[in-house]
């Protein structure tokens, strides 16, 4: 029988050997409530605070301002329910589209990049008769791999007098984030996409806006996220940001070279499959792909059959396949049913601690694309 392939690490990674180690150990020790005054409890408080200090690390960012949340939906939602007026992107996660309820939009062009001439027609039209704004957009997008301009985002933003949010789930160990040198208001992250447990978040409050809590109770963070601290999932969120940190900054040669090689052999022996983002700044990855006349869903069961695990569509917590409003976005309304996407690790060091994929086992993928009718 064939050995199981995992190519879904943008819908999460698995908990890295060390961040397990890690978590064992601390639950070892014994009863963790940060929030106690005790022995116990300030060796809790203890490893929270070293949590925030390895991601602010990792982002450049002040430790003071971090918020865990129980994941990066909540972070987003939090921030959210502090604005009124709320721009985002047409390519955004469902966390920022669904929780922003926002009809003010950013299209983005054929290539999965946000139009900045339309953002920038859209802010002057609203900012007349408005007075707080939040443009929201995303780093990396999840399903594209697509670097977005961040910087310029941030610059038009700021010209118009918005507060600007960034969804960086998908950039976190992926590309670097230096919170130092972009005037990001608020910046949210994702624990189990750089191998910490699921269920852990954080929101980086980079100018200590004052933001209302949606959970009210103990006070803890700061009164702003209560709740007694998930110690665990702080702590594995942590250790994985310290293994991230400690990698070299450019660490994905592997990654690519894999992502690429698959990507050629696909061209080669199936030449309609359709490559989105392959002419934009991507991140090394990721690869969305589609064929014509093959609904996604149908691709995904062949290639699960042949012990390829990948993704299809908009990923639904459910279970169910959506179309993609990304692909939608992008302009191909009709392939928005067909596209599969293939997650690699996010850099070398994970490729590596997780068991290096073989181009044998990438051939074979592709001829199963090239069988798939
Ligand atoms: N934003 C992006 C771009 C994502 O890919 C994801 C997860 O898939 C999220 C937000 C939500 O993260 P979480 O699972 O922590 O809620």
């Amino acid at each position: 029988m064939n050995r199981q392939i995992y190519l879904d690490y943008n819908a999460t990674v698995p908990v890295l050997e060390k961040v397990k180690n890690s978590l064992i150990n601390c639950m070892n020790f014994g009863p963790l409530n940060a929030s106690s005054v005790h022995y116990y409890g300030r060796k809790g408080k203890n490893l929270v605070e070293k949590a925030k200090l390895n991601i602010a690390r990792l982002v450049n960012a002040k430790s003071d301002n971090i918020i865990f949340t129980s994941s990066a939906t909540e972070a987003i939602n939090l921030v959210f329910n502090n604005f009124n007026t709320i721009v985002v992107s047409s390519i955004e996660h469902l966390a920022v589209l669904s929780s922003s309820k926002s009809n003010l939009i950013i299209p983005v062009n054929k290539n999965g990049v946000v139009d900045l001439n339309a953002m920038e027609t859209l802010l002057k039209k609203i900012n007349k008769n408005r007075k707080e704004i939040l443009v929201s957009v995303m780093w990396v997008n999840n399903e594209t791999g697509v670097i977005q301009p961040i910087k310029e985002v941030i610059n038009i933003a700021k010209k118009y007098g918005c507060l600007v949010h960034c969804d960086a789930a998908q950039a976190l160990g992926k590309i670097e984030i230096n919170l130092n040198e972009l005037e990001i208001d608020f910046l949210t992250l994702s624990g189990h996409k750089i191998g910490a447990p699921s269920g852990i978040g954080a929101l980086i409050n980079n100018n200590k806006f004052n933001l209302t809590p949606q959970i009210l109770g103990g006070g803890q963070e700061k009164g702003i996220r209560a709740g007694t601290e998930n110690i665990f999932g702080i702590l594995g969120f942590g250790e994985a940001a310290l293994i991230m940190s400690e990698m070299p900054k450019k660490n994905d040669n592997q990654v690519k070279y894999l992502r690429d090689y698959l990507s050629n052999k696909i061209k080669k022996i199936r030449p309609e499959t359709i490559f989105f983002g392959e002419n934009s700044d991507r991140v090394s990855n990721t690869l969305l792909i589609a064929l014509p006349n093959i609904p996604g869903d149908l691709a995904l069961m062949k290639l699960d059959l042949e012990s390829f695990s990948v993704s299809s569509g908009s990923a639904c917590s459910s279970g169910k396949i959506s179309k993609s409003h990304v692909v939608s976005a992008m302009g191909y309304q009709d392939l928005a049913s067909n596209s599969i996407r293939l997650s690699f690790p996010p850099n070398d060091t994970i490729l590596e601690s997780e068991g290096l994929i073989t181009t044998e086992e990438l051939d074979n993928l592709a001829e199963c694309w090239l069988d798939l009718k």
